[in-house]
C-alpha cells in the first residue's frame, strides 16, 4: 500500500499563484467588461532576440543529420555552453571558475530547489524573508523545517533574516548559526542588490562558521548600479562557501525554453568531501537536464549580436521599471527596488495588508499584482509589481493607480 510522504503534506494551503489566479477569475467574471493589466507574475514577455532564433534553428538542422546529430548531453552539459559561461560570467570579471565547476541544468527553479538534497537532514536553512517561495518550500518537502504556525506563518526550524524598509532590505547575520544560508541578489521579490562589501561580509561569516551560501543569481543581468557585484565570486574566499544557481529565463527571455546552470567550486568541502562530485549524481544529468538545441542557444547568448540585442530588451524592461518606481513615488507611495531587478516593492498604504491591497488594486484599478506577504512573513504590508509588461499596459496601468 502506498503511502504520501508526510512532509509534502506539510505544504500549507495553495501556492500563492493559484490563489491569485481564484481571485482574478472570479472578479473576471463577474464584472466581464473591465480590463484587467496584469502585473503581478515573474514571467517574462518580450520573444527571444533573433540572434537567439537562428541559433536555435541551427541546431534543430544539425539534428537532423547523422554527422551532426546529438543524443544523450554530457553529465556536466556541453563544453562549449561551461567554457562560455566561464570565460564570461566569471573570468572576465577576475573569478577563478573553471569549465568543469559549472553544471548546466534545465533552470534554476529545479536547481535551487534540488540542491538541498545533498546536505545532512538535521542542517539549519537561514532564508531572506521575504524570498522567492521554492527554498523554504523544498526544505519543508524533505522535512527540515519543523512546524508551520499559521498565525506568525513561520516554520520553527527556519531562522528567517527580515529584510524591511527599517535594515534597507539587506540581511543582518542571524543570531544562531545556520548550515544553509539561501541569498538571492538582486532580490524577488524587493528588487534590492546588494553591495560587494555586505556580500563579503556574508562570505567572511560562512567561512567562519564552516556553513554553506546558496546564491541565486537570476537578476545579475539586470543589475545597473556600478560596483554591483555580479557573482558571489567577486568575494574572496567564495570558493571555500559558496554554490551559485544562474538562469537564462529573466535575463535572455528563456522561461519557456528552460536553461540554466549551478556553479561548485571544488573547494567546497565538508571534511573531505567535495560537494561537486556529489552534484553529478543530482537529478536530471542527462535525462532532464538541458538538451543540445537548448544549450546551443544557451551558448548563443554571449555572442556580441545576441549581447546587444538581449541588452535592448532588458533596457524596455527596465524603462517599465522606471514608469513604475516614478508614477508610485509621484502618487505619493512608499517605493523601493526597481533599479537593478525587474521588480518593485512598495509599502501598502495605511498599513493595509498585503492581501487586502490586492483586492483593492484589482477592483478600483483594475491592476493586478502580488501580495507580498506570499514571499514570507515580513513581506506582510508590502507589495510587488513588475516590469515584464508591455510598456502601453504599464503607463496605463500606473495612470489608473495614480488617480486613486
Ligand atoms: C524566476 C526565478 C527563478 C527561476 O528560474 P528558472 O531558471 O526559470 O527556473 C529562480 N530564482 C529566482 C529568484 C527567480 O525569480
Amino acid at each position: 500500500m502506498f503511502h504520501i510522504n508526510e512532509d509534502y503534506l506539510k505544504l500549507p494551503g495553495s501556492y500563492l499563484f493559484s490563489t491569485i489566479a481564484k481571485k482574478v477569475n472570479a472578479y473576471q467574471s463577474a464584472n466581464p467588461d473591465k480590463e484587467l493589466i496584469r502585473m503581478g507574475i515573474g514571467d517574462v514577455t518580450r520573444p527571444l532576440v533573433p540572434a537567439i532564433i537562428d541559433s536555435l534553428h541551427k541546431a534543430v538542422d544539425e539534428m537532423a543529420d547523422e554527422k551532426t546529430f546529438h543524443g544523450y548531453a554530457p553529465d556536466l552539459g556541453y563544453e562549449f555552453l561551461r567554457h562560455t559561461m566561464a570565460e564570461n560570467d566569471y573570468r572576465a570579471r577576475g573569478c577563478d571558475i573553471k569549465d568543469d565547476e559549472i553544471f548546466i541544468s534545465d533552470g534554476a527553479k529545479s536547481d535551487s530547489g534540488n540542491i538541498q538534497e545533498i546536505f545532512a537532514k538535521d542542517s539549519k536553512i537561514a532564508v531572506c524573508d521575504p524570498v522567492y517561495p521554492v527554498y523554504v518550500d523544498t526544505n519543508v518537502m524533505a522535512g527540515r523545517t519543523g512546524t508551520y504556525d499559521p498565525n506568525t506563518e513561520k516554520w520553527s526550524d527556519v531562522i528567517y533574516m527580515p529584510c524591511t524598509k527599517e535594515n534597507n532590505f539587506m540581511p543582518e547575520i542571524p543570531k544562531e548559526n545556520p548550515d544553509i544560508i539561501y541569498l538571492c541578489f538582486p532580490n524577488n521579490p524587493t528588487g534590492g542588490s546588494i553591495t560587494k562589501e555586505e556580500l563579503q561580509n556574508w562570505v567572511d561569516y560562512a567561512n567562519k562558521i564552516g556553513a554553506v551560501i546558496i546564491y541565486d543569481a537570476a537578476y545579475e543581468a539586470y543589475i545597473s548600479t556600478p560596483g554591483i557585484p555580479h557573482t558571489i565570486y567577486e568575494c574572496e574566499g567564495a570558493r571555500t562557501c559558496a554554490i551559485e544557481i544562474r538562469s537564462f529565463s529573466k535575463n535572455a527571455g528563456f522561461t519557456g525554453v528552460r536553461l540554466g546552470a549551478t556553479v561548485i567550486p571544488k573547494d567546497l568541502k565538508s571534511g573531505d568531501t567535495m560537494v561537486h562530485s556529489l552534484w553529478a549524481r543530482r537529478h536530471g544529468t542527462k535525462y532532464n537536464g538541458a538538451p543540445y538545441i537548448i544549450q546551443k542557444a544557451g551558448e548563443a547568448v554571449y555572442s556580441e549580436e545576441a549581447k546587444k540585442q538581449i541588452g535592448e530588451v532588458i533596457s524596455y524592461y527596465m524603462r517599465n521599471a522606471k514608469v513604475v518606481y516614478e508614477g508610485l513615488k509621484e502618487a505619493g507611495y512608499d517605493v523601493y527596488g526597481g533599479i537593478d531587478a525587474p521588480y518593485i516593492w512598495m509599502a501598502t498604504p495605511d498599513r493595509m495588508t498585503s492581501w487586502d491591497f490586492f483586492d483593492y488594486l484589482l477592483k478600483e484599478a483594475n491592476v493586478v499584482g502580488t501580495p507580498g506577504s506570499g514571499f514570507g512573513p515580513s513581506g506582510e504590508g508590502y507589495f510587488r509589481l513588475t516590469a515584464f509588461g508591455s510598456y502601453e499596459n504599464t503607463v496605463r496601468a500606473i495612470d489608473r493607480i495614480k488617480k486613486l
